[in-house]
């Protein structure tokens, strides 16, 4: 079971960032308000993720750390209707697998935390510990037990910046959560609870804010908002190009067709549009199964979601340059 976690483990957690993507969206699912990411060495030495959410029960702490145990969905029937960032429960199993993780969490009832040490995949006897209501997963030596995987990590910087890319994909789709990201003991980012406009204007600039459309549009189930740059802006990169489903970052073909489409319709020449736009649809209209790390979603009727996004995004441009 220890060599299948592992080799899961190549699919989930292919780099530093990938875990914290999967400890982040833990922390989200449990309902936490507030969330601390320490790094060290680009997470490569450490990733530390403390939240204040619904925390586990001490009797299901190594429940946690087992492949395909979840508590999210009880059923083949529910993943259809998936409300949840995570299902597979094999995020932290996985995770375990490669590194020295230690995993302590207290519930509200609990009258104090409980920790449990997995090394090299296998789990130590749960503790007493002391921690505040809520739940806090260190990731130590990420692939310290397999040097194959280890040699694939970039240079402590870009490993940085990956984890930093997903830190701000998350925030950027919880503006109502608190984030804090340290890096080797620095504090880069220390986001309130806030406004979306703020938490947009927080980690995408005030530049961006300023020159962008913003956008609400609801139909047949579809909802729409956001903020679009105007077609005049002219800073923008592929970089710029945030586009949620449900909360989730996703990389869409269909997405991306028809933002461009709406742009070139309105300006008649290409540029990389800038947006941050979150989709929200019944989970049933989006299969987000089709993927190891849920990058891509397929759409139920992609063709309908074409035309809303085009529509809702050309209609907006068109706006201003009237
Ligand atoms: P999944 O998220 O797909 O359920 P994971 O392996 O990521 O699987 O997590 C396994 C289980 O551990 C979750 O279903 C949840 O019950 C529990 N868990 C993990 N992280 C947290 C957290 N930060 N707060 C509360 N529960 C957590
Ligand atoms: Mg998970």
């Amino acid at each position: 079971d220890h060599l299948v976690n592992q080799i899961a483990a190549g699919e989930v957690v292919e780099r530093p960032a990938s875990a914290l993507k999967e400890m982040l969206e833990n922390s989200l699912d449990a309902g936490a308000t507030s969330v601390t990411v320490d790094l060290a060495q680009g997470g490569i030495k450490l990733i530390r993720v403390t939240d204040n959410g619904g925390g586990i029960a001490a009797e299901d702490l190594a429940l946690a750390l087992d492949r395909h145990a979840t508590s999210k969905i009880g059923s083949l029937s529910e993943l259809e209707e998936v409300g949840t960032l995570g299902f597979r429960g094999e995020g932290l199993a996985s995770i375990a697998s490669v590194s020295r993780l230690t995993l302590i969490s207290r519930t509200a009832e609990d009258a104090h935390a409980h920790q449990i040490v997995a090394i090299d995949g296998a789990l130590h006897p749960v503790e007493p510990a002391a921690h505040a209501p809520g739940t806090t997963v260190e990731v130590v030596d990420l692939y310290f037990n397999t040097p194959a995987r280890r040699k694939f990590l970039k240079s402590e910087n870009t490993e940085y910046a990956h984890c930093a890319a997903t830190f701000e994909r998350i925030a950027l789709a919880y503006p109502e959560v608190e984030f804090l990201l340290r890096n080797n003991g620095k504090a880069v980012w220390r986001l309130p609870a806030q406004s979306l406009e703020d938490r947009v204007a927080a980690l995408l600039g005030k530049e961006f804010v300023n020159a962008a459309l913003p956008l609400g549009t609801e139909a047949g189930g579809l909802s729409l908002r956001g903020f679009v740059a105007s077609p005049t802006y002219s800073k923008a990169s592929r970089d710029a190009q945030y586009f949620y489903v449900n909360g989730r970052f996703v990389r869409d073909k269909t997405a991306q067709h028809a933002l461009r489409q709406a742009y070139r319709d309105v300006l008649h020449h290409d540029r990389h549009p800038a947006y941050a736009l979150f989709l929200t649809l019944d989970p049933g209209g989006v299969d987000v199964n089709v993927h190891p790390t849920k990058i891509e979603v397929r759409f139920r009727e992609s063709q309908a979601i074409h035309q809303f996004l085009f529509h809702s995004v050309n209609k907006t441009l068109a706006a201003t340059m009237a």
